[in-house]
């Protein structure tokens, strides 16, 4: 392996250990910490891991982290009653809606919950007035995920302006904000999708990479130009065990824990590009400890700009 590994887990804890004494210093002066409302409706077991890991994180910093939760039968006014709720209740700074919602609620349901919430309090920067700010270049709240990708390279020290940038998904939630948050720090980006003539040929000027597939080990040594940054958002669930014989060589630790656990999650971006790409996030341990972290800068810049101080990022 050559590549130099961005431990996302590193700069994680140290975006959160800075994030404490703001929270302190807004208790002080507020006279409350800042408030993170959490919405989940129904038992996706995955949503349920995600939110104790968010309900946790923000504790430990000192936040009022809450879950608000509804059955599975839920409708969708249900949704948009508890949304209300929580835009009402001046104890909460950050409101978050734990996607997917359950699939009996139609679909359209998670756009019409995002759009409910009060864009000063929407942490996870779903909502049109935040997506609009962010192609403006003025976002307070920014999507999560690809906020984390650039406090990542920011701090790995990652020259962005003037660089290549591959963006591989047009999600609204990563891919999309991912390619307006790299051109807002003067990288020169392209967007690719499924839809993308000779995808291999783009992203191999890439000197920034970024994968946001949902697709297991989709980027293979092919894609990518030698000693570029390659950036693995995915996470995708392996259960089978030939995959992953495929994916990992005998001697690599994801074998022994596949056989510990029965299963791993693996990225976007196959394992052996290692070997090519100058630097590499690993999965896990890249870039998802820092969608948590940027949670929580979220939440402290939303209460922060809803008390009328200035945000400070
Ligand atoms: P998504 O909504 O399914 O979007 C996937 C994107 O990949 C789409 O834009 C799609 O193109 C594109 N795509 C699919 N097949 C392709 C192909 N063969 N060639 C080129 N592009 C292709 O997924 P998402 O929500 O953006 O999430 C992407 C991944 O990131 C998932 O693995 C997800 O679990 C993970 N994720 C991780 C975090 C984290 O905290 N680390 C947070 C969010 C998401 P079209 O638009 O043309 O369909």
């Amino acid at each position: 392996m050559s590549a130099r590994l961005l431990d996302g887990t590193a700069v994680g804890a140290a975006i959160r250990q800075e994030l404490a004494p703001r929270v302190a210093s807004f208790a002080a002066r507020a006279g409350r910490p800042p408030g993170l409302g959490i919405v989940l409706v129904g038992t996706h077991p995955p949503s349920e891991i995600y939110v104790r890991n968010k309900l946790k994180s923000a504790a430990e910093i000192g936040c009022r982290a809450e879950l608000f939760r509804l059955p599975e039968t839920a409708s969708l006014d249900d949704a948009l009653d508890a949304v209300q709720r929580l835009n009402r209740d001046d104890a909460f700074d950050g409101i978050l809606v734990q996607d997917p919602l359950p699939s009996g609620m139609g679909g359209g349901a998670s756009q019409a919950v995002f759009d409910t919430i009060d864009p000063a309090k929407d942490v996870d920067g779903f909502t049109p007035v935040n997506a609009g700010r962010l192609s403006q270049g003025r976002a307070i709240l920014a999507p999560c995920t690809p906020s984390g990708v650039i406090a990542l390279l920011k701090r790995e020290a990652i020259a962005m302006a003037g660089a290549h940038a591959v963006v591989i998904g047009r999600s609204d939630i990563v891919g999309k904000p991912m390619a307006l948050l790299l051109l807002k720090e003067h990288a020169t980006v392209t967007i690719c999708h499924s839809r993308t003539r000779d995808l291999a040929a783009l992203t191999r000027q890439a000197d920034i990479l970024v994968a946001a597939v949902g697709r297991t080990a989709f980027v293979t040594s092919e894609h990518v130009k030698p000693g570029a940054t390659v950036v693995d958002v995915g996470i995708n669930r392996v259960s089978d065990g030939g995959e992953v014989a495929r994916l990992f060589p005998e001697t690599s630790s994801r074998r022994a824990d596949f056989a510990k656990r029965g299963s791993l999650v693996v990225g976007d971006v196959h394992p052996a590009v290692a070997d090519v790409a100058g630097a590499m996030t690993p999965v896990p341990g890249g870039v998802g400890p820092l969608t948590i972290a940027l949670l929580l800068t979220n939440t402290v810049a939303a209460a922060e700009a809803r008390a009328g101080w200035s945000a400070s990022r």
